[in-house]
């Protein structure tokens, strides 16, 4: 039988819940952490105690996330997204628990999106809790920093781009109060709001299946959802390019892209 039989066999008669990780982006053009290609320049994801500790922290993250954020926000979903929008609109997905931080669920279509780390879209003030859109502080960023979006750098996951040098870079405040901003996203090291968890479980409870598409399922936030699945008896799909911490409790296993696959099933199920 071939995987997408399988996977289709597995799925066809139940209500799907979908945990997406890094993987189901990188056919958009944003790069995951642990993939094949990402492996061999892997790197340390800022943790929230550096930068909440430092104003040196804080100025290596915007000038990097200033040249990263073109990448992010002008990238449009894929066939991995639109797949999943599809499956939810004739009622064989019931949402989407996602860990990624682009917003591109929701601009394929999803309409029951979970988004366990936030999203970069948007932005608040540690002190005052004002908010403020990403795109006017990347207007803000640019305009205080003048010739740093004509350096060559590699892109790197989560809107971050490879910068060693920032010391001259200008990091504006909030507007409100003058306190220091944040992107309103999980860093590694805090915790995903309660609230937020609670929103995943309901799903995952309205759900009897779940499917996880291009997460190796390393980051525990995302995780905990497929122990939570194994231990209620819904069974668990996995498409992914390579090996996942989810691979035993799994009932199919798809190595394959996420968009094919996706698409291709979208297909067998119409
Ligand atoms: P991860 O990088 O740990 O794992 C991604 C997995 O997807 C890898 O196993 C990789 O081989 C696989 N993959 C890559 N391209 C694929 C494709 N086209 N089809 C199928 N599989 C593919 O990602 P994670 O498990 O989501 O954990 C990383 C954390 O970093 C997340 O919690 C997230 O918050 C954050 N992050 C978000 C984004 C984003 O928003 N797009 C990007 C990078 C990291």
């Amino acid at each position: 039988m071939s995987d997408l039989a399988r996977l289709v066999g597995v799925l066809a008669e139940r209500r799907v819940v979908v945990l997406t990780g890094a993987g189901c982006s990188t056919e958009s053009g944003i790069p995951d952490y642990r993939g094949e290609e990402t492996a061999r320049r892997a790197r340390q994801p800022m943790r929230f105690a550096a930068f909440n500790g430092s104003d040196a922290a804080r100025r290596r993250y915007w000038a990097r996330s200033m040249l990263g954020w073109p990448r992010v926000a002008g990238a449009e979903p894929n066939d991995a997204h639109l797949a999943l929008a599809e499956l939810e609109r004739r009622g064989h997905v019931v949402g989407v628990i996602t860990q990624n931080v682009d917003g591109l669920h929701a601009r394929a279509g999803s309409k029951r999106v979970v988004e366990l780390h936030g999203r970069l879209s948007e932005v608040s003030c540690v002190r005052c809790g004002a908010a403020e859109s990403r795109r006017t502080l990347q207007a803000r960023l640019e305009a205080l920093n003048p010739g740093w979006l004509g350096r060559r750098v590699e892109l790197a996951p989560d809107g971050d781009a490879e910068l060693d040098e920032t010391a001259d870079f200008v990091v504006p405040s909030c507007t409100a109060c003058g306190g220091a901003l944040r992107p309103r996203v999980v860093f590694f090291g805090e915790s995903v709001p309660r609230h937020v968890v609670e929103s995943a479980n309901e799903l995952l409870e309205d759900a009897n299946a779940l499917l996880v598409v291009g997460s190796s399922l390393v980051v525990f936030s995302g995780f905990r959802f497929v122990r939570r699945a194994a231990e209620v008896g819904h069974p668990i799909a996995i498409v992914n390019l390579g090996r996942t911490r989810g691979d035993e409790l799994a009932a199919v296993r798809v190595h394959g892209r996420a968009g094919d696959v996706l698409r291709a099933f979208a297909l067998a199920l119409a």
